[in-house]
């Protein structure tokens, strides 16, 4: 069953509800999100198909900073998703604190230029929508059999330690030097 706050939430911005997945999806300031209830935290999970590697690294950096603010549980960018996770101690997040996360993480990809409606395959401009691992996306009918272009691959090797193919969770290490200098660029810009 979905938690009474993500019910709360998808009846106010009339949202989808599924109740096997235990989750709520639809378009937030036109980003298409996923919320679900997990043990002791929200996942917030959002397609991100199409980002440029920069700003990808950007928007890790804007979450490792920012993880005390966020009560980052913690993240993973993967298969061109990004899944926030949001801490709930002793009280789960109401249906206002939901919301404006969702404000808040639609702001950050807004800033960092993430394209709304491209298709979680192949990352072109589509306007269909549907489910891709039971995730909320865009995505053409189309490409549903084809193999994804996966944008939030192997974006975080650094010169000399490009070894993607055999290790595709390598994105989720980040050499922290070269990284910082870039987000202070995106702020002074921002
Ligand atoms: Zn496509």
């Amino acid at each position: 069953m979905i938690s009474k706050q993500l019910a709360k939430l998808a009846g106010r911005i009339s949202w989808e509800k599924r109740d096997a997945d235990e989750m709520i999806f639809g378009n937030y300031n036109d980003y298409l999100f996923s919320v679900l209830d997990g043990k002791g935290f929200k996942a917030f999970i959002t397609p991100i198909a199409g980002i440029k590697p920069d700003d990808l690294a950007a928007i890790r950096i804007y979450l490792d900073q920012h993880e005390k603010e966020l009560r980052l549980f913690n993240y993973e960018i993967s298969d061109n998703f990004l899944c926030v996770r949001i801490k709930e101690r002793l009280m789960p997040m109401s249906s206002d604190q939901i919301e404006a996360m969702l404000g808040h993480l639609s702001g950050i990809l807004s800033l960092y230029d993430v394209p709304a409606d491209t298709c979680i395959i192949c990352g072109q401009e589509t306007k269909t929508r549907g489910l891709f691992m039971a995730l909320y996306c865009s995505l053409h009918a189309e490409c549903k059999d084809k193999e994804m272009i996966d944008f939030t691959a192997g974006q975080a090797s650094q010169p000399g330690t490009r070894d993607d193919e055999e290790q595709p969770d390598a994105g989720s290490e980040l050499e922290p030097e070269a990284e910082v200098a870039d987000t202070n660029e995106k702020r002074d810009e921002a």
